[in-house]
């Protein structure tokens, strides 16, 4: 094989490969953007559920809050009549006299019955444990008269602690160091102290730290008597532009999670304040409140007010791994839609590669004697409809032979390619060439009559006798038979004639072209 017939054939290995990877990288493409849509696509799916789940969880926290927000409203309003009516002396006063002093604790307190095993004068079941600093006998008027109002809230109190679910304590503090505790406990499991006032549901809910005197939402604290960790909601009670003291309900920190947890939702909850600090929090929030990466899912709801917001995160990893779950099956799809393209495509290229290669004379490059054929007969029948000319030249090379025996096998192969390279060069784009066996060529010349035949014939002919050939610098002479198709001539016909009209030219002397006409 000569270098002109290998660079020909790197340049088609080249293209083959060329044209593959475009095909390759086109689908790639296909590929990325295809699920790339698919993902974008199913991460918004998963953000419209996950939204209406959180919405769903903050309604169900919102009716909570709301429910008791209203219930510490009206108790506030509860314990101010109250207050008044004590102030006029109007409230009952029979539970007053069984105020006790405990001296060991240092308190005085009022039991429910349910814990008073001593003598009663009256029926009666507190639903809370009042309690207080200091002994019953030294009371002011004033005082005693809140200890009647906090006693008096004890319906109310009690229908707080049945209606809200979860709901620890219910109680009134007062400045005159006393609490109304509900439900009703003994003096042994808790008793008033002065520590209280050091509790999150006093401190930040007195006029000092909370100056508008409105609800209180708390932080988490311990729970001085033994119910855990909790927040409180707090609203303090003022009376005649004085500050008296504090309702408080207690809702237990457990009870909270229950509620943020209650329905499956991928990613964390917490309840925040109006700072955006954590009130309480999922346990799986650790430290990634704050910090949102792009790509997290945060949304925040309004649950009391201002003051307590649900704030719901999906960290992007895990929205991205449940979208890329459940978009896996489509995504499978588009790749296996993908390599079958592929494959087909790759199928085509090769039956190309398989037609071209049963086309095509392995040592010149130029159609074979299977092809040629193949076009003379639609030629033809071409040619036949319309009436054109069509002229058939057989080629041979003389005394071929004797380069073989002179130079080589390899030689002669040389001078093959170049004479097909040199019939390339001279004939018309419109013109076929082929290899027709051995070192004849056969040129079919479409729109030619013989005698435009005869002259291109002569044109190659004299070229090639014109050059010398392969690094030998051989001269070669060639010999050439040419015939135009006649009517209802087939394509054996006419090839006949021009091999008869080779074979005079041969007889007649090599180096020369013959027309069948001269035959
Ligand atoms: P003439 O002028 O009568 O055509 O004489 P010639 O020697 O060219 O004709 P002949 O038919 O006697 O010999 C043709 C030679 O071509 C014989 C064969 O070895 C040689 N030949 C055929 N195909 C190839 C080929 O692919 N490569 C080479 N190197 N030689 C070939
Ligand atoms: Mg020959
Ligand atoms: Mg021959």
């Amino acid at each position: 094989m000569n270098v002109q017939a290998q660079d020909q054939d790197v340049d088609n290995a080249l293209k083959s490969i060329a044209r593959n990877l475009l095909v390759v990288g086109i689908l790639m493409l296909t590929l990325v953007v295809g699920v790339y849509i698919i993902f974008v696509n199913e991460i918004s799916t998963q953000e419209q559920t996950i939204s209406k789940e959180v919405e769903s969880r903050s309604n169900a926290l919102r009716e909570y809050f709301v429910v008791g927000k209203h219930m510490m409203f009206s108790m506030q309003r509860n314990m101010l009549q109250n207050l008044k009516l004590a102030e006029a002396e109007h409230l009952l006063k029979h539970e007053i006299s069984r105020l006790k002093d405990y001296p060991q604790f240092s308190i005085y307190a009022l039991e429910s019955q349910l814990f008073d095993k001593g003598p009663s004068r009256e029926e009666f079941f507190l639903s809370g444990t009042l309690t207080g600093v200091g002994s019953a006998t030294a009371i002011s008027r004033r005082h005693m008269q809140e200890i009647h109002a906090a006693l008096a809230l004890d319906a109310t109190l009690a229908s707080v602690i049945n209606s809200l679910p979860d709901l620890k304590w219910a109680y009134y503090t007062s400045l005159y160091k006393f609490i109304y505790l509900a439900p009703a406990s003994t003096v042994e499991r808790y008793h008033f102290s002065e520590e209280a006032y050091k509790k999150a549901f006093w401190q930040q809910a007195i006029p000092e730290n909370n100056p508008a005197m409105g609800l209180v939402v708390t932080d988490v604290y311990d729970d001085g008597a033994g119910k855990g960790y909790m927040i409180s909601i707090s609203l303090p009670v003022s009376f005649r532009n004085e500050f008296r003291g504090i309702i408080s309900i207690d809702i237990g920190v457990d009870s909270l999670a229950r509620l943020l947890s209650e329905t499956e939702i991928s990613g964390f909850s917490a309840l925040v304040d109006e700072k955006h600090q954590v009130i309480i929090k999922d346990a799986g929030m650790e430290n990634t409140l704050v910090e949102h990466k792009p790509g997290d899912l945060v949304f925040i709801q309004s649950i009391l007010d201002k003051q307590v917001s649900l704030l719901h995160k999906v960290p992007r990893k895990i929205i991205w791994w449940s979208a890329f779950k459940s978009s896996v099956a489509r995504m499978v799809v588009i790749i296996f839609a993908l390599v079958l393209i592929y494959m087909v495509f790759y199928q085509r290229q090769l039956v190309r590669e398989i037609e071209l290669l049963a086309d095509t004379d392995p040592l010149t490059k130029l159609l074979n004697r299977r092809a040629m054929t193949r076009i003379a007969q639609t030629m033809i029948s071409y040619n036949s409809r319309y009436s054109q000319l069509i002229c058939f030249l057989i080629l041979d090379i003389d005394h071929f032979k004797s380069v073989n025996d002179n130079h080589g096998h390899s030689v002669g192969d040389v001078v093959l390619v170049e004479i097909a390279q040199q019939l390339i060069d001279t004939v018309r784009e419109s013109d076929q060439v082929s290899r027709h066996g051995g070192e004849e060529f056969l040129l079919i010349l479409p729109n030619s009559g013989i005698a435009e035949a005869y002259q291109l014939a002569e044109r190659i002919r004299k070229v090639i006798v014109s050059k010398s050939f392969t690094d030998k610098k051989l001269n070669i002479s060639v010999s050439i038979g040419c015939a135009e198709l006649r009517i209802d001539e087939n394509y054996s016909d006419v090839l006949k004639r021009a091999d008869d009209a080779l074979y005079r030219a041969k007889n007649e002397g090599r180096n020369r072209t013959v027309t069948s006409e001269q035959v």
